[in-house]
């Protein structure tokens, strides 16, 4: 008797699935197309990508991780790619397609060694020794960097912004950027710390990219509340308050029965010698310039206009608290308890129309604790470029002095790291070698795309490259404008050690994770990711 054998299905309907070999082709194809993308965008002669959005908004940029996440990318191996580019944003602020783009070299070789019949796993395992020896390289071969290295801080906000639309001002950018990194360090136990958000960056379209300024102290974009009031203040005492400067009754709901006109006139009154009575607390206190979180109420503005006095009004928590850092006012909730010692100190407070919007300029704070820069530039797009660039510079800076240690760039550190893991790669057994060597190769992915992006013909100067490290001359990289090899040491093309071993950890992480996926089973449902069947994405 033959018994029939009705087919099985474990998952609804719809559910997609590509499992072994194909599917990790799939998912390697897709990480690499995201790899690619970013990759003509490397370094000082990276192109740039022009987005745009539904909306028609246009950003033209080569930041990685603002390229990635403006590109709506859905295949899941090619998002966890996209992942790397998060964290590295994230972690350090700078060096996102450098992560992202040895992410994808580390899953290309990866599969030149599946073709050899090589076991994913054993790839992946590879891998995890490689990474872990890099770190340990890369650690060997960094050097120290501090507060008091004037010269060098400059040279890594250079590099940071070196062909980032910033050039021409690259000088003054790097100046501004040291200061207010500077400015806003702290020790505490020894240890740096150093909180960027305490540097706050506006961006204001007018001007040249010259009038950049950073400011010891904030720049708010808010006006005075009232004309009558000066327009600059000199050595201002500054007066933090978070409630509102008006009379309670308005949150409460009471109503006042008024008879006859003369209670009207008492009931007003007894009004304005409250609010007169809160703003004699303010003077009393020596206060000249009053930031106010919550509303002043229109009689208040006036009789603090009367007395000489700057007030701002409606001022945001996080300006407030920058506001008590730069000043060291300390924020007064209740107008009784102000006394002269919660005030702050500012040389100079003004109001100023910059572009066509009226600011205040909170400046010359001593030992302000946090700073304002202000960009300017021709257009938005520009000065939207510019902020970035200043970010990449402000990030690479505070890493650079938080951990102590730098590297050389221009693909110098990666050809070194190349080299000694290499090196490594002779004490270990046949299989792992291979994926040792493997990893060692996929660094170099990093001066080759360097040279390919500048018009230098790769081969020729990765032969120069790996000749002079071999002769001990461990920090020559790529010289892209000359299109040779460089001390990029000497040359002042410097980076912090983070942005090299977050590099390597995530892209090998992601790296490993994807390789060790044989089954991608999507569920059936529309909203759900959709697989390409392809598995390349189109760009
Ligand atoms: P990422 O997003 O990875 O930071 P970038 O476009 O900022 O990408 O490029 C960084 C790379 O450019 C680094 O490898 C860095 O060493 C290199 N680089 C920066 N300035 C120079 C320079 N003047 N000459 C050669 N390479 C440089
Ligand atoms: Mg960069």
């Amino acid at each position: 008797m033959t018994q029939q054998i009705q087919p099985i299905f474990i998952m609804p309907e719809g559910t997609t699935r590509t499992s072994g070999r194909s599917a990790q082709k799939g998912n390697i194809a897709a990480a690499k197309a995201v790899a690619d993308t970013v990759r003509t965008t490397l370094g000082p002669k990276g192109m740039d990508k022009m987005l745009v959005d539904n909306m028609g908004d246009v950003v033209v940029t080569n930041d990685g991780v603002t390229i990635l996440e403006e590109m709506n990318i859905e295949h899941p191996a090619a998002k966890m790619i996209v992942e790397v580019a998060r964290t590295q944003e994230d972690e350090v602020g700078d060096g996102t397609t450098t992560a992202v783009v040895i992410a994808g070299e580390l899953l290309d070789k990866a599969e030149d060694l599946i073709d050899k019949a090589v076991h994913p796993t054993v790839v992946a395992r590879g891998y995890r020794l490689a990474a872990d020896k890099a770190l340990k390289i890369l650690n060997e071969i960094s050097r120290e960097v501090t507060e008091n290295d004037e010269g060098l801080l400059k040279k890594i906000s250079i590099t940071a912004m070196t062909g980032k639309g910033a050039e021409h001002a690259k000088e003054h950018l790097s100046e501004l950027s040291v200061k207010a990194v500077k400015s806003v360090m702290e020790k505490q136990n020894g240890k740096v710390v150093v909180d960027k958000e305490n540097i706050k960056i506006e961006k204001r379209v007018g001007g040249s990219v010259e009038d950049s300024e950073l400011v010891s102290g904030i720049i708010l974009d808010k006006e005075k509340v009232h004309p009558g009031m000066p327009d600059s203040v000199k050595n201002a005492k500054v007066a933090l308050i978070d409630s509102a400067i008006e009379i309670k009754n308005t949150e409460t709901d009471a109503k006042i029965q008024i008879t006859d006109p003369s209670q009207l006139q008492g009931f007003m009154e007894m009004e304005e010698k409250i609010i007169r009575g809160k703003v004699d607390k303010v003077t009393a206190s020596g206060a000249t310039v009053v930031f106010c979180q919550k509303g002043i109420d229109d009689l208040a503005q006036h009789f603090l206009s009367k007395k000489g006095v700057f007030a701002v009004r409606r001022v945001s928590q996080s300006d407030m608290e920058k506001l008590a850092r730069a000043t060291g006012a300390k924020i007064v909730t209740n107008l009784d308890d102000l006394s002269s010692t919660d005030l702050g100190t500012s040389g100079l407070v003004e109001a100023k129309r910059v572009g066509n919007e009226d600011m205040t300029f909170v400046r010359e704070c001593k030992n302000a604790k946090a700073v304002t820069l202000l960009i300017r530039g021709g257009t938005e797009h520009v000065v939207a470029e510019i902020k970035r660039a200043v970010e990449d510079s402000i990030g690479d800076l505070a890493v650079s002095l938080v951990t102590g240690k730098i590297v050389a760039g221009a693909g110098a550190t990666e050809i070194e790291l190349s080299i000694q893991l290499r090196k490594y790669a002779q004490s270990l057994s046949g299989r792992e070698q291979l994926a040792v060597n493997a990893f060692a190769d996929a660094v170099e992915v990093i001066p080759r795309t360097l040279a390919e992006n500048s018009g230098i013909d790769p081969i020729d100067v990765m032969t120069e490259l790996k000749a002079a490290h071999d002769k001990g001359n461990k920090t020559f990289g790529i010289d892209v404008f000359g299109g040779k090899s460089v001390d990029a040491w000497k040359e002042g093309i410097v980076e912090p050690l983070k942005i090299k071993l977050q590099a390597i950890s995530s892209a090998s992480e992601v790296a490993i994770m994807v390789l060790r996926i044989d089954d991608v089973i999507g569920s059936g449902k529309e909203a759900g990711p959709r697989m390409p069947s392809g598995g390349m994405p189109e760009y």
